[in-house]
Formats: C-alpha cells, sequence, structure tokens
C-alpha cells in the first residue's frame, strides 16, 4: 500500500506514519527525522533546502584532510 507523501520526511522519505508537516502540509511539527536527521520545518522548507541537506547531512564531514560543512 502506497504511504502518504505527507507522512514522508522531504529529505530521505522515510514515512513515520503521521503528518510531518501537518494534515494539511504547512504546519511543520519540528520534529527530527530519525533516518536523515532534518529538522521538520527547517531543513526541509523548500526543495533546494532538502537536497543541501541530504547532500551535506547536519554533522561536519571530512573530506580531502579537511573539515567542511
Ligand atoms: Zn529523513
Amino acid at each position: 500500500m502506497p504511504s502518504n507523501p505527507l507522512h514522508c520526511c522531504r529529505v530521505c522519505g522515510l514515512d513515520h506514519e503521521y503528518f510531518i508537516w501537518g494534515s494539511e502540509g504547512h504546519l511543520p511539527t519540528f520534529d527530527i527525522c530519525e533516518c536523515c536527521g532534518v529538522e521538520f520545518g527547517y531543513g526541509d522548507t523548500t526543495a533546494q533546502n532538502c537536497i543541501d541537506t541530504a547532500n551535506t547531512g547536519w554533522a561536519p564531514k571530512v573530506q580531502n584532510g579537511g573539515i567542511i560543512n
């Protein structure tokens, strides 16, 4: 059975089985996704925002010997 898109994390797609942005899709709960760590209503406000969050995550990463955010 397909899950309700309003239940799914906008960044990683995890089905949270409740309305993470409210039943109308515009009242974020500000809960944290247990899969990718995004805060609903903060890191997933726009499509580009979601892409950036998916690419960088929330923890600093070590790349090429240096720390990037
Ligand atoms: Zn997620």
